[in-house]
């Protein structure tokens, strides 16, 4: 704000001690707290329903290539996403079909869409805002599903173990590159199917100047009262 106020210490109490703001952290003592990272760029998970409107009935989507992720792929198909104030064509569709249709984007995508959608963990899609797919048979309006995907491990139980984490959990992560940013309450998505890779969108990795394959170091788990 103008006059440097920011509202977190209100100006008519005394300052608590700073380490009230400050996110309580268990720092991981283990030689194996380094991951890579992958870039996500803008994508799409579709329900069999939509795919059908906007590829046709009875439509199946087709592999382009295998993802990191087992059993994950990135479609041949695509979409054209349209929102309020623009549009982005040859948008991915992730595959295997999801139960409910997600559009992950980044902050600038957003921007240029003229939406303002929250950072949010997959799935979590309630009261986020709705946008226009556009395929070569038909349309789509979603009602909802546009997020930012909050920042988020995938990690397998193995891995888990050493670090002594759990499915849950949030972690600082400390990109330990030219910007030394330390990202805050990282989700821990632990399951057998997973390989271990930090997920980062392509605002964030240009925030961090993090190049796809990077490797970045989980410092602490964040203790949540
Ligand atoms: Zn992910």
């Amino acid at each position: 704000m103008i006059d440097g106020n920011c509202g977190y210490w209100r100006s008519e109490e005394p300052r608590p001690p700073i380490e009230e703001a400050l996110p309580h952290i268990e720092p991981l003592i283990s030689r194996y707290n380094e991951v890579p990272v992958r870039i996500s760029g803008r994508h799409i998970h579709i329900s069999q329903s939509d795919l059908e409107q906007l590829y046709g009935p009875g439509y199946k989507l087709t592999k382009y290539k295998d993802l990191a992720q087992p059993g994950q792929f990135a479609a041949r198909e695509t979409v054209t996403v349209v929102g309020p104030e623009g549009v982005i064509e040859d948008v991915r569709i992730l595959g295997p079909v999801r139960d409910r249709t997600q559009v992950e984007i980044s902050g600038t995508d957003g921007y240029h869409l003229g939406v303002d959608p929250p950072v949010r963990d997959s799935g979590n899609l309630e009261g986020t805002p709705g946008i226009v797919l556009v395929g070569p048979f038909g349309a789509v309006t979603l009602r909802e599903g546009v997020i930012l995907a909050a920042t988020h491990i995938h990690m397998n139980p193995e891995d888990a173990d050493k670090l002594g984490l759990k499915n849950g959990d949030r972690v600082q992560v400390l990109v330990d590159g030219e910007r030394d940013i330390i990202f805050n309450q990282v989700l821990v998505r632990v399951d057998k199917n997973y390989i271990t890779e930090m997920h980062v969108d392509t605002d964030e990795a240009n925030a961090a100047v993090i190049e796809d394959g990077d490797c970045v170091i989980i410092i602490g788990k964040v203790l949540i009262q």
